[in-house]
This record gives C-alpha cells, structure tokens and sequence, in this order.
C-alpha cells in the first residue's frame, strides 16, 4: 500500500518505518562510528524516499548518555539528517541531569527524547518539552533496572517513584516502550503490567492516552497516521473525536 494513498480496504500486511541508531559508548571513538551511522542514514534517505512499505524515517542517538557525550557534541554532525528531512530520537536523562535533556531540545531539535527521567528536576524543562510536544520513550523495565524505583508502594516519596504518571498528569506526550527487549528481554505487555506496579493509581484510561500518544508520535506521514487514528478509534468502538481528546 502507498503510504500516501491509504486505502482502508487494502491494509499492508507488514510497513516497516526503520530508525537508524548511533550509540555513545563511555570510551573509545565513537564519534566516529555514530558519523558512519549518520551517513548510512541520509544515504537510504536519499535512495529510499518513495513511501513505501519500508524505509528510513529517522535516526536515534542512543547509548551511554552524561556530561561527556551530550547532544550539543553532535550538533555539526546531524545538520544533514534535519537537512534530508529525517526525524531524531535522542537518549537523554537517562544517566545524565536536566541539562542533557536541555541539550538535546534546544542543539539537536528532537523530536521525541528516550527515557527522559531527569526532567522532573525542571520546570521549566518540562513546560519546554510539553510545548514542543516532544514524546517522552519510556520503558519501565530499563529504567527499573538501572534506576530501582519503588514497586507496588503507593505511600513512596514522589522524587524516589517512577516518574511516568507525574509525567502524564502533567500533560507530557509519554509513550511506553520496550527499550532494547535484547537486554531487558520484556514485551510491551510486560512493561504496561509493570507500569502498573511501579506507578499505583494508574488507570485503564492512561493506558489509552499512553497508546494514544503513541500514534501522536509515530515517525509516518500524516496521511498514515489518520489511518492508525481511524483503527485505534474504531478498535476502541469510539467516535475518532472522542479518540482524539484522549
Ligand atoms: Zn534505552
């Protein structure tokens, strides 16, 4: 299926929208290899342009991310992946504070942050980051595992608890996610029930608006994504307005 001419009777079997990812190491030259990266990325950009049911949509700057490999450093590097019009995920507040968060808003312009877990240590980060509407990828399992936060205690004091529902309640667009499942080896179902365990008070109705957000933050065109809004509303049995005010 033409991803600009959707056709509802004819739904693809399989569309595979490919993100390409650089990842920081603590040590050696991976600079280098993250530029290799970019330029595979911008070169299947330029030879895979036609919507079809597989492409190039973005890049992910991931791995270790601290004072020493913070997105301000790639800057020069990814003025061609914005340039080919793809879209960028940066890993950031995960082990870094506030000011990587800041780094990857303001120098590299993402578009969605992964994990984001040191954006409570900012106001006005957050309000900048809601703004923008910049999807937050969150992955309990990961972030429990580097992290140890509080499981099934609602009573926990709100600096030690997950993050994820203050987020939400806050109007943050956040997104639940399986991270890499090669280390955390856990489904999206797995990580929703553990969102549950980790986050008390968390409603069926938050669940909807992180699935919501979800296709709000989807790298596809906007004719594909009224598509996925159109199934999401009709699988849920509602009107898309109603959907839409998730
Ligand atoms: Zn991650």
């Amino acid at each position: 299926m033409d991803e600009c001419r959707p056709d509802p009777a004819h739904p693809p079997r399989c569309h595979v929208n490919l993100i390409i990812i650089g990842t920081r190491q603590t040590s050696g030259d991976f600079r280098t290899a993250i530029g290799r990266h970019l330029m595979l990325a911008v070169t299947a950009a330029g030879n895979w342009r036609a919507d079809d049911t597989c492409r190039v949509v973005g890049v992910d700057l991931g791995g270790f991310d601290d004072a020493t490999t913070r997105a301000h450093y790639f800057r020069e590097d990814f003025k061609a992946v914005h340039r080919c019009g793809l879209a960028l995920t940066v890993h950031a507040g995960e082990n870094d504070d506030a000011e990587g968060i800041w780094s990857a808003v303001l120098d590299l312009n993402a578009r969605r942050l992964g994990h984001a877990l040191s954006l409570r240590q900012s106001d006005d980060l957050r309000r900048a980051v809601a703004d923008r509407g910049i999807a937050l990828e969150m992955c309990p399992y990961a972030n429990l595992q580097m992290k140890g936060y509080p499981l099934d205690d609602a009573s926990a004091d709100s600096a030690m608890r997950y993050p994820l529902l203050d987020y939400l309640r806050a109007g943050l667009r956040v997104t639940l996610n399986t991270d890499n499942s090669g280390i955390s080896a856990a489904s999206l179902t797995d990580n929703l029930l553990l969102a549950a365990r980790l986050c008390p008070g968390l409603t069926r109705l938050d669940v909807l608006r992180h699935q919501r957000h979800a296709l709000d933050a989807a790298l596809v065109s906007p004719a594909f994504r009224a598509v996925l809004l159109g199934r999401f509303a009709s699988e849920l049995g509602a009107p898309s307005a109603a959907a839409r005010s998730l």
